[in-house]
């Protein structure tokens, strides 16, 4: 029982719920102390704490899943193959969809979590051809969405650029049929933009690097990255990482998720126009009424781009340096200058980029669903950014830390209904817990009527001019007296001087601290247009693949209904996930960056007690036990603590149940401290268990 004793171990508990006192200081302590023994997994309950190692360490091998499978969670150290296992067996056995959900910062090791989860729940479901067949296809999804959806940034050689979630379905013996992923969010303004120390999508570099020269001369692009504008060709290669060799790897992923040869080209080609799309140049010229106009400085890119989409380069020109505009029944073509003519360049490859992503995701879900009627047991993975406050906050960190705060709502819920469940099925009494409501601020955000994403889509809709400091003013108004809303303007209407929050920007107070938004650049962002001459052009390309990502470029089609806003997109997406987990059994991966130099061994003690506020961890701990800190199965309780009474020592002849009963009697715990259950033993403070360890320990 040497596992036991390390879960109860003073200096570092391996349950945080065990923590006494419970302080940030204690907590941060513990998760320290347990990470120079190399223990990086530390539990709350049945949430899991990781903390990144940064180094490779020898506790994934089969053996390793092979003393996890089917183990007693307590009876083992904690460890991520643990909580995958109970997940596991409760939907095999127990009949429970489960989620998992795992969140922290970037680089703090969610999506290797997610890997390792799903390594794991494979390993231990049944073998056998079709199974294989299916396990082999879902694993496979990783390197083509990471291909395509991550990149090198300051924080992560490795990054996920997106949201995923991803539903498994069992059959009801738990083999896996198939699956489902959804995708958030994609960061595609990567696209277009330049970071100091940071590259563009992996696939771009992939592709350059591992193509035949054979590929990229029907893409027409050349190796040499430096050619391309989008890309950071100063970071290109990254140490231990060989593009090449992931492109192959990624083109054999296709292979087995069953991409055609002729959808492997096209996905190619859509990307090669992105490319070069960075490439065409814009040059000023002046027309004959004086108006500034762009036009096509070197024709040679767009030339090809078209050769390679099938469309007359006139088409795409004109979409490029002109807009159709409608005035009364009139519509007119009036120029763009050349700064206007980049922006629309670049909306246009973030759009086909986005949407090719989109279409990705698609593609490999119409491989992998299950056919519909088949009875089916789902285990779903969530990996998605945490809680964000940077130096400068957007519209993205606001997006992200809305979906956090929902996250954060509905862990709360969901803690508090298991538990409640619990005491009613254990047949125990149940107290109702204090805890911090964060409805109000998730409110905040989300009320359709006049939350803060609302008043953006009004301002987003309102025709003319339209400008942040409306919206700002208008937020002023609405939340001058609200709790967890601050702005210049109501903070001198509160007479509070700070100096510290400028003029153009709210803060927010969530759960897990107060992030200051800057309001500039909500209304583009949140209305995300694309020049609808772009749209057009695109839907009247020969390529299939690329027209059919602008089905709103059709002429037939057009409507004068704008179309919805990235936030009531976001939200409406967050709200579907959040009815789907609340559906099923949670479980928590909660992932600690360690240090900000990605190296083994450090632990800097700021940073991570930074990350357990945002985590919101101990309000996790105090949710967790609000009732009781510690339960146990009678049988394996009373196997440990027996010797504790000459009544029940060497053997007891009765039940568990009354072994216990009787032993604890004998100890004389206070009434209000022991609950028993039907099947369980609940102890109330973590002290008291720490008593029974103690005189464990002295015998
Ligand atoms: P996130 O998805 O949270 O941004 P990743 O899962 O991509 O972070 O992890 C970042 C890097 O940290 C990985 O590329 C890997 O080098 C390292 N890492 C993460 N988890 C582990 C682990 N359990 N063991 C060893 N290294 C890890
Ligand atoms: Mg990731």
């Amino acid at each position: 029982m040497e596992a036991t004793t390390s879960l109860l171990d003073a200096d570092a508990v391996g349950d945080l719920v065990l923590l006494d006192p419970l302080t940030e200081e204690s907590l941060l302590h513990t998760l320290q102390e347990r990470f120079r023994r190399s223990d990086i997994y530390t539990y709350i309950g049945n949430v899991v704490i990781s903390v990144n190692p940064y180094q490779s360490l020898p506790i994934y091998t089969p053996e390793k899943v092979q003393e996890y499978r089917n183990c007693n969670f307590f009876a083992v150290k904690p460890h991520i193959y643990a909580i995958a296992d109970d997940a596991y067996r409760s939907l095999r056995d127990r009949d429970r969809d489960q989620c998992i959900l795992i969140t922290g910062e970037s680089g703090a090791g969610k999506t290797e979590a997610s890997k390792l989860v799903m390594s794991y729940v494979a390993a231990v479901c049944s073998k056998g051809e079709e199974v294989d067949r299916v396990k082999e296809q879902l694993l496979q999804s990783n390197p083509v969405l990471e291909a395509f959806g991550n990149a090198k940034t300051v924080r992560n050689d490795n990054s996920s650029r997106f949201g995923k979630y991803m539903d498994v379905e069992f059959d009801f013996k738990g083999e896996p049929l198939g699956g489902v992923i959804s995708n958030y969010l994609l960061e595609k303004s990567r696209v277009i933009r330049h970071v100091k120390g940071e590259r563009n999508f992996h696939i771009f570099y992939q592709l350059l690097a591992g193509g035949s020269a054979q590929l990229l001369q029907q893409l027409k692009l050349c190796q040499d990255c430096r050619h391309y504008g989008y890309l950071n060709w100063e970071s290109s290669g990254l140490p231990g990482v060989d593009d090449a060799a992931n492109f192959h790897a990624m083109q054999d992923a296709m292979r087995v998720i069953g991409f055609s040869p002729a959808e492997v080209t096209a996905l190619l080609e859509v990307t090669a126009v992105v490319l070069k799309l960075g490439n065409v140049q814009l040059s000023s010229s002046y027309q004959a009424s004086g108006m500034e106009a762009s036009s096509i400085a070197e024709p040679q890119e767009l030339q090809e781009i078209c050769e390679l989409i099938g469309l007359d380069p006139g088409i795409l020109e004109r979409a490029l340096c002109s807009r159709t505009v409608k005035a009364r029944d009139e519509t007119v073509l009036t120029t763009l200058s050349v700064p206007q003519g980049y922006y629309g360049r670049d909306a246009l490859a973030k759009n086909i980029y986005s949407r090719l992503f989109d279409w990705l995701v698609n593609r490999i879900n119409t491989s992998i669903q299950v056919k519909p009627g088949k009875q089916r047991k789902v285990m779903g993975v969530l990996d998605i950014y945490g809680f964000e406050i940077f130096q400068d906050n957007g519209f993205e960190q606001f997006i992200i830390n809305y979906c956090n705060e929902k996250l954060q709502q509905i862990f709360i819920l969901m803690t508090l209904k298991e538990e409640q469940e619990e005491y009613i099925r254990e047949g125990i009494q149940w107290t109702p817990v204090e805890f911090f409501d964060n409805s109000i601020i998730c409110n905040l955000i989300e009320n359709s009527k006049c939350g803060i994403l609302a008043m953006l889509d009004e301002e987003c809709l309102r025709p003319g001019v339209v400008n942040e400091d409306t919206f700002l003013t208008k937020l002023n108004q609405l939340f001058a007296t609200h709790k967890h809303y601050e702005s210049r303007e109501t903070q001198n209407a509160r007479h509070v001087m700070d100096a510290s929050l400028p003029l153009q920007c709210f803060r927010i107070h969530h759960y897990a601290g107060k992030v200051t938004y800057n309001v500039t650049g909500f209304i583009e962002r949140n209305n995300d247009l694309l020049f609808r001459d772009l749209s057009q052009a695109m839907w009247a390309a020969r390529h299939t693949l690329l027209r059919s990502l602008f089905p709103e470029g059709d002429p037939q089609k057009v409507s004068l209904k704008l179309p919805p806003t990235a936030g009531f997109q976001f939200k409406a997406s967050v709200a579907t996930l959040m009815k789907n987990l609340y559906s099923k059994n949670p479980n928590y991966i909660r992932c600690i960056k360690p240090n900000e130099t990605k190296t083994a061994m450090v632990f800097t003690p700021e940073l991570v007690l930074a990350q357990i506020r945002y985590l919101g961890l101990m309000e996790n701990v105090r949710v967790r036990r609000a009732g009781y800190a510690f339960r146990q199965l009678y049988g394996p309780f009373l196997e440990r603590y027996k010797m504790l009474s000459p009544r029940t020592w060497p053997r007891w002849a009765g039940s568990d149940r009354e072994g216990a009963e009787v032993l604890l009697a004998e100890l004389a715990f206070p009434p209000e401290e022991l609950a028993f259950g039907h099947t369980k033993i609940f102890i109330r403070s973590p002290r008291t268990l720490f008593d029974l360890e103690g005189s464990r320990q002295e015998r």
